[in-house]
């Protein structure tokens, strides 16, 4: 990329977030590349304020009213816009002053503030995978109808799109995802009944935000991206993989009508596939830690436990059903993992919550949007009153 061409303005939903924050620093080491034009938090008002007073970008949001007051007033010497509410999201999706959106909202609330820029056919740098888990078919065929790109910033995915450049007439047979099995790997039920929150929460490769971290112990994560890359690569579900690599080195794997395989490496760092998102199709030269051969002497892949690890076959399932199916799955999911990380229930209710769902919503095979979101919330209620929430 040469220093003439103009800055990328990039907007990131969700910046006070794992991802969000990262995105930062990828910004701040290349400010000669990339500027910020709108910064979202939930509720932690804080961050946001210290993240607009640093990057200065055109607007904030700060979902949670109640903290309105606060970041109006920290900005009050600045012209940056602040809005504040869940629908203020949206609002701020359909500027037309920005180039990219890096999604890195958590969970279902993701999906508006992405549908909304892929309907103005902006660029999309993809974390948020529930977004394609919910409603990957009006995403992607969306998406190309108004031309806009969707980069995955999933580590997985990155991997996969990297392997895909240039290979554009060559039909994918399969696409192998690597899981690093997260902290319980090697575990059984009678270990798993018992698991506390912390526990749970320390992940040993990767450091991320409470859902996804609890996502990679129950392997829910995995079959969550099963489902993203279904939709991502226009596979069907019989070529979406999953292999355990421990190491989360081999970041995934392509397998091409010759049998060949391609893989991209790297060791794991998110700031890696967000840089490669955001400078699409350059590459940035960085100074971000190297692989080293003499660190990993041993490179080890084996098959994943499904009798323990239960919700990858429940996200399976729900993949090859398809409809409205992931939609419930994934509600039921955020929900019972909400109510895990409260201490409300056990590591291995989260399934039965997941699972008893799935069997109760009444399935839809080709749902309009609206139909998703009632899906969702009929999915939340039910979860939570297996709860008791
Ligand atoms: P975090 O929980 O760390 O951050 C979530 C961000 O979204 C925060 O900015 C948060 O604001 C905001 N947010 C949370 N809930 C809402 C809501 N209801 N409405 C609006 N904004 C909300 O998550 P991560 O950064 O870990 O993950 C973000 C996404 O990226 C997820 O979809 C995840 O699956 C995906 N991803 C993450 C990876 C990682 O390494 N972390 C790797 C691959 C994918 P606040 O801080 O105010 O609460
Ligand atoms: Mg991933």
């Amino acid at each position: 990329m040469g220093s003439a061409e103009p800055k990328k303005r990039i907007a990131i939903m969700g910046s006070t977030g794992s991802i969000g924050t990262q995105t930062l620093d990828v910004i701040r080491s290349h400010s000669e590349l990339f500027e910020v034009e709108i910064l979202t938090a939930h509720s932690n008002d804080e961050l946001l304020i210290k993240q607009a007073l640093e990057f200065r970008p055109n607007a904030v949001v700060i979902c949670d009213e109640k903290k309105y007051e606060a970041v109006k007033s920290a900005l009050s010497s600045t012209d940056i816009k602040v809005f504040a509410g869940e629908n203020a999201l949206e609002q701020v999706a359909d500027f037309d002053t920005y180039d990219i959106m890096l999604a890195a909202i958590v969970g279902f609330a993701g999906l508006k503030p992405t549908l909304k820029a892929v309907n103005k056919g902006k660029m999309i740098a993809l974390a948020n995978k529930e977004t394609l888990v919910v409603a990957g078919d009006i995403v992607m065929q969306t998406a190309l109808e108004k031309r806009a790109p969707i980069i995955p910033v999933d580590s997985e995915h990155s991997a996969i799109f990297q392997c895909l450049v240039g290979e554009a007439r060559n039909p994918i047979e399969k696409v192998i995802l690597t899981a690093s099995g997260g902290p319980f790997l090697g575990k059984k039920p009678n270990f798993l009944v018992n698991v506390k929150r912390d526990h749970a929460l320390q992940h040993p490769n990767w450091s991320m935000g409470a859902k996804i971290s609890i996502d990679s112990a129950t392997l829910m994560n995995k079959g969550l991206e099963m489902i993203e890359a279904k939709w991502l690569f226009n596979l069907e579900p019989k070529q979406v993989e999953v292999v355990i690599h421990p190491q989360s080195i081999v970041h995934s794997l392509v397998q091409f009508e010759d049998g060949s395989l391609k893989a991209q490496m790297g060791l794991p760092d998110m700031k890696l596939p967000i840089q490669y998102a955001l400078g699409f199709p350059g590459r940035i030269k960085n100074d971000f830690p190297r692989f080293n051969f003499r660190k990993y002497p041993t490179l080890s892949f084996e098959e994943p436990d499904y009798k323990t690890f239960r919700n990858l076959g429940l996200a399976i399932e729900a993949l090859k059903t398809g409809g409205n199916m992931p939609c419930i799955l994934n509600a039921a999911n955020e929900i019972a993992v909400w109510a895990f990380l409260k201490n409300r229930i056990g590591f291995l209710d989260i399934t039965a919550v997941v699972e008893k769902t799935m069997e109760s919503i009444s399935l839809i095979a080709k749902p309009t949007l609206e139909e998703y979101f009632d899906s969702d919330g009929e999915a939340r209620n039910f979860a939570a009153s297996l709860m008791k929430l």
